[in-house]
């Protein structure tokens, strides 16, 4: 599969309800709700490269699980036009 943040190669860690849990060589591992990647499409964006792995970077440097949720994205201004 192709990653959501950087678009290279990925793996699914595992699909539980509406949040999914994937790895990547380049971002680790982080998890998104359905949610999130449904607007991505739906609004034709993507993430940030750069601000995306800054922010996870950020969350698990405080002790919090790389999740991204919609209102992290739209508060750290995480999407751009795809
Ligand atoms: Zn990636």
């Amino acid at each position: 599969m192709t990653c959501v943040i950087c678009e290279s190669h990925d793996r699914e860690i595992s699909c539980v309800g509406q949040f999914w849990v994937r790895q990547c060589k380049e971002c680790g591992i982080y998890g998104m709700p359905r949610d999130l990647v449904e607007h991505l499409e739906a609004t034709d964006q993507r993430l940030n490269t750069e601000r995306t792995k800054a922010f996870l970077l950020s969350r698990t440097q405080n002790q919090q699980p790389p999740w991204i949720t919609l209102e992290d994205a739209e508060h750290h201004f995480l999407m751009e036009q795809a």
